[in-house]
């Protein structure tokens, strides 16, 4: 196809994904909504399902945010969580930045919709994005577990809710649908490319092993190295560096490394399961 014809189509499509986010403010203006379109060209360029899975990350997680968004539960876990509904620059690289570095390899080395979709470097991609979205999900559901979550380098330990590190059953088991949703999608996706649908199985399952792993990667990491804070005030434990409940207390870092934030963690996270599904289905194991 035409690269021009391509472009235009892909402004076009962002346009109201663009709106959208404007008048959810889930974008922070300028910064958040220039790295969304610039990220939503490229990765529409590149392939259009990049561009879509991007899209069913972004859109179910706003839905998942709304979901039961009024829950005293769900507040008072959330109130740990640095971020808020209004994404940076940085935190649209965070959970597309993968993606996007790989649309750019395909754009430059295979070309404008040119590439697979069961190129290792777009399994690669798609399990960035299976990351995120199970990692998403398994703070915006289970963060309403029932049984308080536990410390994923101790399970006799309990944590409070929204705890970077804390997991529990729910959680895992959102993790495991948001995985799935991607993965599948996937699967709908490169159907439209090839008939050989064994192939296109078992890469979905790799997608999908990848994803869950990815999440699981991100609750270790946030255990380990991401930055916590604690409020002089209520001593509440924080990922913010100001505790806004508290009249914009100043916090004081307690654990972890104080470069690490959430975000940061999460492009950690997404990369390794993306790296080791891409070299795994390059150099070990590639169904045909
Ligand atoms: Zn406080």
């Amino acid at each position: 196809m035409n690269a021009l014809y391509v472009l235009l189509l892909a402004v076009l499509v962002n346009i109201p994904i663009a709106l959208y986010a404007i008048l959810k403010k889930s974008l922070r203006i300028p910064d958040g909504l220039l790295a969304a379109a610039i990220m939503g060209i490229l990765l529409f360029m590149a392939n259009w399902f990049y561009w879509a899975a991007v899209i069913i990350f972004f859109a179910s997680s706003s839905l998942l945010t709304r979901y039961k968004e009024k829950n005293r539960i769900k507040q008072e876990a959330m109130e740990y969580a640095e971020k808020g509904g209004t994404r940076d620059a940085f935190q649209v690289f965070a959970n597309g930045g993968i993606a996007m570095l790989a649309a750019i390899y395909v754009i430059i080395n295979q070309g404008i919709w040119k590439g697979s979709l069961t190129d290792p470097i777009a399994i690669g991609a798609i399990t960035s994005v299976a990351t995120v979205t199970a990692d998403t999900w398994a703070t915006e559901i289970g963060v309403l577990s029932r049984k308080q979550p536990v410390w994923i380098l101790n399970p006799f330990k309990k944590v409070p809710r929204g705890t970077s590190g804390g997991i529990s059953l729910r959680g895992i088991g959102a993790t495991a649908l948001g995985s799935s949703l991607i993965a599948f999608s996937y699967f709908f996706a490169a159907t439209l490319e090839t008939k050989n649908y064994q192939k296109i199985l078992i890469i979905t399952i790799i997608i999908l092993i990848g994803g869950i792993f990815g999440s699981l990667v991100d609750s270790f990491l946030g255990a380990i190295i991401q930055a916590q804070y604690e409020c002089p005030v209520c001593k509440k434990i924080t990922e913010k560096k100001v505790h806004l409940k508290c009249g914009g207390t100043i916090t004081k870092h307690v654990k972890g490394l104080k470069i690490i934030n959430n975000d940061i963690v999460n492009v950690i996270a997404a990369l390794i399961p993306s790296i080791i599904v891409y070299f795994f289905t390059k150099y070990v194991y590639y169904p045909y």
